[in-house]
């Protein structure tokens, strides 16, 4: 439920309302306007309670019941573009955001190329993998706690804003077995401009509660990715548990879906028309991630333009210097060459979007 308040109302009227909702034992959420409390939202299952038990205070305007259980994520709760600021970029504006770098953080000598060309083509945050969620226990797993430093070494060295993603609460494993002395959370907490969560952990709720109370002062920015098998519902739920917590700085990344596509064609399928419906459903910015959504880097332009076509804010790009021998994720990752020309053609395709 939504409360309107009348322009006119003074702060005993708000007051009034506020403890009503807590007696209720609901919690609530403010948006304020600039002449003081303007928009409350009410949080928490209200289908036991009428309108009424609101409208009838003074200072009240209306009371809106909202259907929808994704509330603050959701336009009709806020109609207002979520802005997110990284750096010098604004994601969720005019601008279209790019993100770029290698699935996985490997050598020193990688990041530090990659790290070189994506700088030098304007883009402003890289993405790298310290840790690496794998569906096989003998893949790669990852440089762990070193490739954070040598990644923010190098970011720093090429002024680019890091995107890394956490994979959960655990101490990682080093190759020998030892655990990393703290968790992979804190410490991609500290490291990253842009904390990743990857599609196995949409639904990790505990996980999404822990990451917001420790993110709750910062605010940092979160990317959240949808799970392979997910729901668009059950994907707003999870940016939902995010915000409710306390962190409101939320970006929704499509990253392709299971349909019953072979992956010798396409690895997931791409939801672009996802992005339509989450810009319509969500005031959050809606990232797009052509490189695991399609799988195979012959096809990772069409479906990013396809993405800004269809209104997405930003791309997640995996790309390589070395694809054939990159360590994760080779087959999607693109050259230099084919990311500038990735650029160069949505940065068009988004100044037509900008323009109707
Ligand atoms: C990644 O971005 O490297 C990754 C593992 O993504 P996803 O969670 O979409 O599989
Ligand atoms: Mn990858």
């Amino acid at each position: 439920m939504i409360i309107h308040m009348k322009r006119g109302a003074v702060p005993q009227h708000e007051k009034a309302v506020l403890d009503r909702i807590t007696s209720a034992g609901f919690r609530y959420e403010i948006i304020h306007g600039s002449t003081g409390i303007d928009v409350i939202g009410i949080l928490g299952d209200l289908s036991g309670v009428e309108e009424s038990f609101f409208s009838e205070l003074e200072g009240v305007d209306k009371v809106i019941r909202i259907s929808k259980s994704y509330k603050l994520v959701s336009r009709q709760y806020s109609a207002a573009d979520r802005k997110i600021r990284v750096g010098t970029s604004e994601i969720g504006g005019r601008e279209l955001v790019f993100m770029a770098g290698p699935c996985s953080l490997e050598t020193e000598e990688q990041v530090s190329i990659i790290a070189a060309y994506v700088a030098k083509l304007g883009i402003k945050i890289m993405r790298g993998g310290a840790y690496k969620p794998r569906t096989s226990p003998y893949s790669f797993q990852g440089m762990g706690f070193k490739g954070l430093k040598l990644l923010a070494k190098v970011c720093k060295k090429y002024r680019l804003k890091i995107i890394t993603e956490a994979t959960g609460l655990h101490r990682h494993l080093d190759r020998n077995g030892k655990p990393e002395k703290k968790t992979v959370l804190e410490n991609v907490i500290e490291y990253a401009d842009i904390i990743q969560i990857g599609m196995r952990n949409m639904k990790s709720y505990g996980f999404l509660q822990e990451l917001a109370l420790l993110t709750k002062d910062s605010k940092k920015p979160i990317l959240l990715k949808r799970g392979e098998s997910s729901t668009l519902k059950d994907f707003l739920l999870a940016a939902e548990y995010i915000v409710a917590h306390g962190n409101p700085n939320v970006m929704l990344c499509l990253r392709g879906i299971r349909a019953f596509e072979e992956p010798e064609f396409q690895r997931y399928t791409a939801d672009i028309g996802a992005i339509t419906v989450l810009k319509k459903e969500s005031n959050l910015p809606v990232i797009f991630d052509p490189s695991h959504s399609i799988g195979n880097r012959h096809y990772v332009k069409g479906v990013s333009l396809a993405a800004v076509a269809a209104g997405a804010d930003g791309l997640l790009i995996e790309t390589h210097n070395d694809p054939a021998n990159a360590l994760c994720d080779g087959d999607q990752s693109v050259t230099r060459e084919e990311l500038a020309r990735i650029k160069d053609l949505a940065v068009k395709i988004r100044k037509t979007v900008n323009n109707n």
